[in-house]
């Protein structure tokens, strides 16, 4: 281990009293310590935020690693909804992947946007489930820069719905000067759905060919993929695809033309491919899910390093 990473793995050491949820999924120390291995490659590990929302037992870092070389870069997101642990570990068993993608081009990994969801099985930071009660917050929402749809010089909300929220959106914008978004790809599941579907919410549209080719990967693992008909929230599913919606997820800023930010309009990411796979999460064991969108984070770490990949 290099000097650097001794000190970042010091930083991150979670402390007692944080205990990981016992469904089979990995500790989240080796979660850190997988993703801070590549500052051993060249990257650069930071920490974007302590986070401690109210009952957490201490705070812990999200944590940011952005590869050494600076350009149009491939995001890989994942762990903004804590009950969901498939993406999480899927990426920490796919280091040797996205170290290679990293050497070929740039790349930024958020391998676990909300560690303390992660720890107590919430999907929340201020509650464990939906509900329609009580309003989630959730670490990726970026209401607070996307333009209203009534008025696209105002931003939807006045402010972020949590620091960790505003910390994570402002990184996200702020790298873009360097690692400006080309491909991003958020791994999400639920438990709520038998057949999943993969959101196209980039430049391409549904249209993209990556968000075949995942629905393909994923198929290919033993995924069950609603090929057509409507997804749960009555969105149109056509070949497993979904195309862009307006959430106000942070998948949303990542495709986002245009955003608002303390009220003047700025160029958004744009990125041109920005996927959300929903892995169905009920009836597959947790490490097939893990198994399945390893080996997606597999293809696209072969199909985006190679040259006449023309991303
Ligand atoms: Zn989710």
């Amino acid at each position: 281990m290099s000097l650097a990473s001794i000190l970042l793995a010091a930083a991150v050491t979670v402390p007692a009293g944080v205990a990981t949820h016992a469904d089979g999924r990995a500790p989240i120390e080796s979660l850190y310590r997988a993703s801070l291995s590549l500052v051993d490659r060249g990257w650069t590990a930071e920490v974007i935020a302590e986070s401690a929302p109210s009952g957490s037992a201490a705070p812990l870092p999200i944590i940011a690693l952005t590869s050494p070389g600076r350009g149009p870069a491939v995001w890989i997101l994942t762990g903004v909804h804590g009950e969901e642990p498939a993406g999480p570990n899927a990426v920490a068993a796919s280091i040797e992947d996205l170290a290679r993608l990293g050497a070929a081009r740039p790349v930024v990994l958020l391998p676990l946007l909300n560690p303390q969801g992660y720890a107590r099985n919430w999907r929340y930071l201020n509650v464990a489930t939906y509900s329609q009660d009580v309003d989630g917050q959730s670490v990726g929402d970026s209401s607070h820069l996307l333009p209203s749809v009534d008025d696209a010089a105002r931003a939807r909300a006045a402010a972020a719905s949590s620091p960790e929220a505003a910390a994570v959106t402002a990184w996200i914008l702020a790298r873009q000067a360097d690692y400006p978004a080309a491909v991003s790809v958020n791994l999400h599941e639920d438990n709520l759905i038998d057949e999943g579907y993969v959101y196209s919410q980039g430049v391409r549209g549904a249209q993209d060919p990556l968000a075949s080719s995942a629905v393909g990967v994923l198929r290919a693992h033993g995924v069950p993929i609603r090929m057509s008909g409507t997804t749960r929230f009555d969105e149109p599913i056509e070949g497993g695809i979904v195309g862009p919606v307006t959430d106000s997820s942070v998948d949303e800023l990542m495709s986002a033309r245009e955003v608002v930010v303390d009220g003047r309009v700025l160029p958004g990411p744009r990125a041109d491919t920005v996927l959300v796979l929903e892995t169905p999460a009920a009836a597959l064991p947790l490490a097939q899910r893990v198994a399945a969108q390893a080996a997606l984070l597999g293809l696209i770490a072969k199909e985006l390093a190679a040259p006449a990949g023309g991303r």
